[in-house]
């Protein structure tokens, strides 16, 4: 795979900003191989899904632009960034932030400096707050990163090691969203038309999910753990009732064909939707009988839901036991 001037160029803008340091020349030469770091996988036409180094992200794009909704762990936004012109072959526009978790915006810093970065109006003071995990968290690719044997994989591991050092430079303005929206917006960006839609407290309480009407294709955020327990951030306003609510609402926009994205784990369809619907309603009923058996918060969280003790993430599943043991116990 070969890039092309205007990537190029791009790219080099990127270098300029101090984005790619030491990243560029040798390894943009390796990149041409054609491995990438994330998976790539077609969804649709003009649509691929990204899998790997964080949540689950989807790139939308017409044969000038490209939006990209999440950005992915810290430290892998430029990486997704210039897979992205390669795998479209066209230039990334906007980003689509789903909700504040790091793992979702931490690659922000790649995008800010010259592009539009959309969140939900209360993921701003959550991303801003989390600049320490932002600072953290940047080094923590570096080995996953140099087992891809993607070649120019281990000079991003270089540039990003030097990030890592010098972290405490990176300031909380360099992952913060531009672009707020409230409730629902519709993002029209060249041929590309997509909704983004926020439906109050679910996973957390600036959850944004993201629905391509004309190529049939939804991006849930994390409000779709499939396959696996959810994370309940009980911190970030999580809310099961809302969650239920929004799953529902998600559900409706979906035909039998919808191909969905969610947060974590593989690319679905609606079903899984409503799967995660029940295993809120399934986990309730459990917290609420095992409230009234008399059995202690400790003991609730300690407790697996039968049904649910094969899936993976059994610490999303103790946040999820303990949110909800709060909520039913509630004033
Ligand atoms: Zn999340």
């Amino acid at each position: 795979m070969h890039l092309n001037r205007r990537e190029f160029a791009c790219l080099s803008v990127l270098a300029g900003a101090g984005l790619a340091a030491g990243l560029p020349a040798r390894a943009l030469a390796r990149m041409q191989s054609g491995q990438t770091v994330f998976e790539w996988t077609p969804v649709c036409n003009g649509g691929m899904a990204v899998i790997g180094g964080g949540g689950n992200s989807l790139v939308i794009f017409d044969r000038e632009e490209a939006v990209i909704i999440d950005a992915k762990n810290p430290g892998l936004g430029i990486i997704l960034r210039i897979e992205a012109e390669m795998m479209t072959r066209t230039r990334p526009g906007v980003l689509v932030n789903t909700h504040h978790h790091a793992d979702h915006t931490g690659g922000n810093d790649a995008f800010t400096p010259d592009l539009s970065v959309i969140a939900q109006r209360k993921a701003l003071p959550r991303i801003e707050a989390q600049i320490d995990k932002y600072r953290e968290s940047l080094g923590r690719p570096i080995t996953w990163l140099r087992e891809t044997g993607v070649s120019y994989a281990e000079t991003a591991a270089d540039a990003l090691e030097q990030q890592a050092a010098n972290a405490s430079r990176k300031k909380a303005s360099d992952y913060k969203p531009g672009r707020v929206v409230d409730e629902s917006e519709e993002l029209r960006h060249g041929a590309s038309v997509m909704q983004l839609t926020h439906v109050g407290a679910g996973h957390t309480d600036n959850d944004l999910f993201v629905h391509v009407a004309r190529r049939n294709v939804l991006h849930t955020g994390d409000l779709v753990f499939e396959g696996m327990h959810p994370f309940f951030d009980i911190n970030g306003g999580a809310e099961s009732v809302g969650w239920e609510h929004g799953l529902e609402t998600m559900h409706r926009l979906c035909d039998n064909d919808t191909v969905v994205i969610p947060g974590h784990g593989k690319i679905c369809g609606p079903d899984e939707i409503m799967t995660q619907r029940d295993y809120f309603q399934r986990c309730r009923d459990a917290v609420q009988k095992w409230i009234n058996e008399g059995r202690s918060k400790d003991e609730i969280i300690d407790t697996e839901v039968e049904e649910f003790a094969h899936y993976g993430f059994q610490r999303g599943g103790r946040t999820v036991r303990e949110g909800l043991y709060l909520e039913l116990t509630a004033g």
